[in-house]
């Protein structure tokens, strides 16, 4: 699919934790094009070129290809990489004292990320409050509400979601009003139904997207397996740009019910929420009739909070689903540094 003739391409791949990977490449001019998206949603928060930024992401790839040009550029912006799939205690205690030193307007990264470590400032009294921190820009994964509340808690500063990346682009970003504009001039985005036609205004379709400054290596009409729904009304800031009021789902947000029903991933996760033993946890749905909970205890967790889980699990996959409990002492991030409290090896009909 490359483009002939096309030079300087960046090879990528999707974590194809849904499927096989996407192997896919990026020109420079695609590449640009991205950025200047995100400076330009970073301007609507009062965040501009050379402020200083912490960015919490990164794979153990991209890190070891840190090379002299990269470090200048970094340098030069004011950004700061701290890599997001080692949230150990010891690393997180790192990250803190390096954001306290660094005092970054914006802070950027996986919302699983910054509200981890917003916890863990928590626990250990850390205030991060008054480093005049002016925003927190999450993408990536879904962002859910008690991550937002954590983040939004610990650092004093406001979250805005993005949607997007490295595949389908900087598709959409938060503006102060809360809507997610999307970049209109480089993108467009269809929502369609299951009959592969675009859906009305309003309703939910899955997001499809056309990337037009990505000659060198073409995405059209690629499906990203999200579900959402666009606006049809401009926001209220006045921004001109189109907006998609809501993303109800990354297709790796659901899981299927033994009688068929696709059970949004939420529900699961409001029974461990509920339970103030819980540290982080993890549901990985193997089967139709297997559901694995993976646990990390807390002061006071015991046989009761675990029929907890498992009824509350049963209660909504199914009364014969088995359902296990594991007690782990931390949770490994995926290779890129991405969490997701729920995954699903039961394929969304
Ligand atoms: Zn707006």
């Amino acid at each position: 699919m490359v483009r002939e003739g096309a030079r300087h391409l960046v090879q990528s791949n999707t974590g194809g934790s849904s499927g096989e990977p996407l192997v896919f490449f990026l020109g420079r001019e695609r590449v640009s094009h991205d950025v200047a998206a995100k400076w330009r949603a970073t301007r609507w928060w009062d965040v501009d070129i050379g402020d200083p930024e912490i960015v919490l992401w990164g794979s153990p790839i991209e890190l070891g290809a840190q090379d002299r040009v990269r470090l200048l550029r970094d340098r030069l912006l004011r950004t700061e990489l701290l890599p997001a799939f080692d949230m150990s205690v010891h690393s997180m205690d790192r990250f803190l004292a390096r954001i306290r030193a660094r005092r970054p307007r914006m802070l950027f990264g996986y919302p699983s990320s910054l509200a981890l470590l917003a916890g863990h400032a928590r626990q250990r009294g850390i205030a991060m409050d008054d480093l005049g921190v002016r925003v927190a820009f999450v993408t990536s994964e879904s962002l859910y509400p008690h991550q937002r509340e954590a983040i939004e808690g610990c650092f004093g500063c406001p979250v805005a979601n993005g949607y997007g990346g490295r595949d389908a682009g900087f598709v959409a970003h938060a503006c102060p009003a809360g809507s997610l504009h999307l970049t209109a001039e480089d993108i467009v985005v269809e929502c369609i139904g299951a009959d592969g036609q675009p859906v009305q205004s309003g309703e939910r379709g899955e997001i499809v997207i056309t990337h037009l400054r990505s000659a060198d290596f073409p995405f059209l009409r690629y499906r990203t397996g999200d579900v959402g729904r666009l606006a049809d009304a401009p926001c209220r800031c006045g921004r001109g740009l189109a907006v998609l009021e809501a993303i109800e789902g990354r297709s790796t947000d659901f899981v299927v019910a033994a009688d068929g029903t696709v059970v949004h991933g939420l529900a699961l996760i409001y029974i461990l929420r509920a339970i103030p033993s819980v540290g982080e946890f993890r549901i990985v749905q193997e089967s139709l009739d297997t559901t694995l909970v993976q646990v990390v205890p807390l002061e006071g967790f015991d046989n009761t909070a675990e029929n907890l889980i498992i009824e509350g699990v049963r209660e909504r996959l199914g009364r014969d689903v088995m359902v296990s409990v594991e007690r782990c002492s931390q949770l490994p991030r995926e290779a890129s540094g991405k969490f997701r409290y729920v995954q699903s090896r039961v394929p969304v009909q």
